[in-house]
């Protein structure tokens, strides 16, 4: 009797860049990250308008 599981072969995959490094003040996609699982970062993406926002205090408290 042969026993027919769907062959996966091969299936050495290259880790996925899941996680996304995005710009907490413009939402810009600065990098992505392999990680395992989707996850999502937070950073500064380097613009003049991010380094320097003017006026709009976000309220993290950090
Ligand atoms: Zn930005």
């Amino acid at each position: 009797m042969e026993q027919s599981m769907g062959m996966i072969k091969g299936a050495e995959r290259p880790p996925l860049h899941l996680g996304t490094l995005v710009c907490r003040h413009c939402g810009e996609i600065i990098d992505t990250l392999p990680t395992n699982g989707v996850k999502l970062f937070y950073g500064e993406c380097g613009s003049e308008l991010c380094r320097n926002p003017k006026g709009d205090k976000t309220d993290d408290g950090n």
